[in-house]
């Protein structure tokens, strides 16, 4: 048996056993570091894997519990609502309806801010959330609400500590592996990208706004769920544990354990949890006066964390146990993903007509037109400061021109998103490679075929997406073939040499099916070796009808592999026409050998 199958065994055995061994004192605090992991996963989801902080979770905890409490405990609710009192189950779900309204709201109000704006809103609607629990009298006020029943489970009352106990656990057990799940799938790749890698996300068609949204309300909704469990557990609420002081030491429990590892949520929520427990008991005899000196050492262990071990201590945990991720295996039964048709050689796939673009007074578009045909390669050339990127983002759709149109496939690009482009057939790459370094080939590149499936969230969770999953790792696989990468497949993108990576990025573009590739400075920074193969793996892609844009800055690299040439100087058409015609205009030849280069 593989280690980690035997290491897993092992941790599933002890959970099992361990509320019979141990005495009632020791089963409470797993109980909390159950609830706690619980919301720190999602803190891991929300946080760690896309990079959105937020203070606030100790709020949706809140939500769930007070929700059962309010409900289990009302004896006069009106007729409409009566069915829902007396059942915690009923509870659940309509705290979970709740939380997901709530979340959805504040989601829209405060996923949009950027940088530390989003955390501050979220340390805004904690405390707002806490002061709603205190003050409302229906709720109690700040004595809370006692008399909480206990939950039934097949007929089965879970009274105490220990009965409860196997109930959090298949919680959290449950949510570790639907994130798990989510992660590695099509959908998880999209919100793996959120940090770090949205225009690229965005250019291959996934919605990121979307992704956050999703994973805000992921999150709530297992803080919601493990509140639900709190109020059952405790048997009564009050506003105390849903401020803001939990919702950072929810955020501490991701860090400390690994916020960018489902492991991680466990870990810390373990380490917090005992080190508390001890610390409050140890620091007021050592000090000789009681106060929450805990709160210190939490913030000094903060600091050394974030100085020594920036992504927690999973990782450095992982290192001394057997564990690894098993190695994707590619289907080669899986049935093929549906492709485009190719446009007849020759016919105009791409127009940009007298695009201008000002920014204030500089002009650095100014009546540009040119054409791509299918089947071929067409450089745009310049020297810097030409007007060659500027040229590439309006005809990419990132940006719109002041005058004049550009059209793809006869359809004008002007206000259409990155999405909408990716989707009609254009596939870019960029000057500055934009990878998603800690994954590995095969996920990156398959990020490209993002908009050739369409399995979601729950699908992913449960996974009942594997059959489309294996058709778009065939693919990906396929076009990672097809570019010469099949040695580097498992390796981590981050790891592989600069022109790999340019290389890796035209496979990604490639599994998004496009019938135009756009490609900003391909060869910029790499060495010959490396001009020279992916040289000739355009020239292989021309060959399979491939149409291609470059725009490159390198003379040299573009005149033995091009159809034709557009040079452009100061925003400007200075000439067209055939490698030979170009490398002999005396314009051009000015512009390259005169200019500041
Ligand atoms: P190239 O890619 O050929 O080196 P660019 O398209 O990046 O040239 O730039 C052309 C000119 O437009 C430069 O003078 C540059 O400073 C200017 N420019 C580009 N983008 C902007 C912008 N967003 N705002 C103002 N000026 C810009
Ligand atoms: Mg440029």
């Amino acid at each position: 048996m593989r280690a980690d199958r035997l290491l897993l065994g092992v941790f599933f055995a002890l959970l099992l056993v361990l509320p019979a061994v141990l005495p009632p004192f020791y089963v409470t605090l797993l109980n909390y570091i159950g609830l706690y992991a619980m919301v720190a996963l999602g803190l891991v989801l929300l946080t760690g894997v896309g990079g959105l902080t937020s203070f606030g979770q100790a709020a949706f905890v809140g939500l769930g519990a007070y929700t059962t409490a309010f409900l289990t405990t009302a004896t006069d609710l009106p007729g409409w609502i009566a069915w829902a009192s007396n059942s915690p189950w009923i509870a659940l779900v309509i705290g979970l309806v709740i939380t997901a309204s709530v979340a959805l709201i504040l989601g829209a109000l405060t996923l949009k801010l950027s940088g530390h704006f989003l955390p501050l809103g979220t340390i805004a609607w904690g405390i707002s959330l806490y002061y709603l629990f205190g003050t409302m009298e229906s709720l109690g006020g700040h004595t809370g609400i006692s008399g909480v029943p206990a939950v039934s489970l097949f007929g089965w009352t879970l009274k105490d500590g220990g009965q409860i106990y196997y109930l959090i656990w298949a919680f959290l057990l449950i949510a570790m592996l639907t994130t798990h799940n989510l992660l590695d799938s099509r959908e998880g790749r999209a919100i793996r990208a959120l940090k770090g890698g949205r225009i690229m996300a965005e250019a291959m068609g996934v919605n990121t706004s979307r992704a956050r949204t999703v994973i805000f309300l992921l999150a709530a909704l297992q803080a919601c769920a493990a509140g639900w469990l709190y109020a059952h557990m405790q048997r009564f609420v009050n506003p105390t544990p849903f401020g803001v002081n939990l919702g950072i030491e929810y955020l501490f429990m991701a860090v400390i354990g690994g916020a960018g590892y489902i492991w991680g949520a466990l870990v810390g929520a373990t380490l917090i949890t005992v080190l508390k427990q001890w610390l409050q008991d140890f620091l007021p005899q050592l000090l000789g006066s009681s106060g929450n000196f805990e709160v210190i050492v939490f913030g000094v262990l903060m600091v050394f964390v974030l100085h020594y071990a920036r992504d927690g201590l999973w990782p450095i945990f992982k290192r001394f146990v057997p564990i690894r991720a098993p190695q994707k295996k590619i289907d080669a039964n899986a049935a093929d993903l549906p492709r485009r048709e190719l446009p007849k050689a020759g016919e105009p796939i791409l127009v940009a007509k007298d695009v201008t673009r000002k920014f204030g007074g500089l002009v650095a578009n100014n009546n540009m037109s040119l054409e791509v045909h299918a089947g071929e390669i067409l450089a745009l050339i310049g020297p810097n400061g030409a007007g060659k990127s500027t040229m590439f983002n309006q005809v990419s759709g990132v940006d719109t021109p002041t005058s004049g149109e550009v059209l793809f496939l006869g359809k004008s690009v002007a206000g259409r998103d990155s999405r909408e482009i990716a989707r009609m057939g254009m596939s870019r790459t960029f000057q500055h490679v934009k990878l998603l370094p800690t994954m590995t080939v095969l996920e990156n590149v398959a990020i490209g075929a993002h908009l050739r499936g369409n399995k979601g969230v729950l699908s992913a969770a449960w996974r009942m997406d594997r059959a489309e999953e294996a058709r778009i790792l065939k693919e990906a696989a396929r076009q990672i073939e097809r570019v010469g990468l099949q040695d580097l497949m498992y390796e981590e993108a981050g790891s592989l040499a600069l022109g790999q990576q340019r290389i890796l990025e035209i496979a990604r573009a490639l599994c998004a099916d496009p019938c135009l590739l756009l490609l900003d400075e391909p060869a910029a920074g790499l060495r010959l070796k490396e001009k020279q193969a992916l040289s000739e793996l355009l020239r292989k892609l021309r060959a399979e009808g491939m149409a291609t844009l470059i725009v490159e800055h390198d003379m040299d690299f573009v005149m033995n592999l091009v159809d034709r040439i557009v040079v452009m100087e100061f925003g400007q058409k200075i000439a067209e026409g055939l490698p030979d015609e170009i490398q002999k205009n005396p314009a051009v030849l000015e512009a390259y050998l005169g200019g500041v280069d």
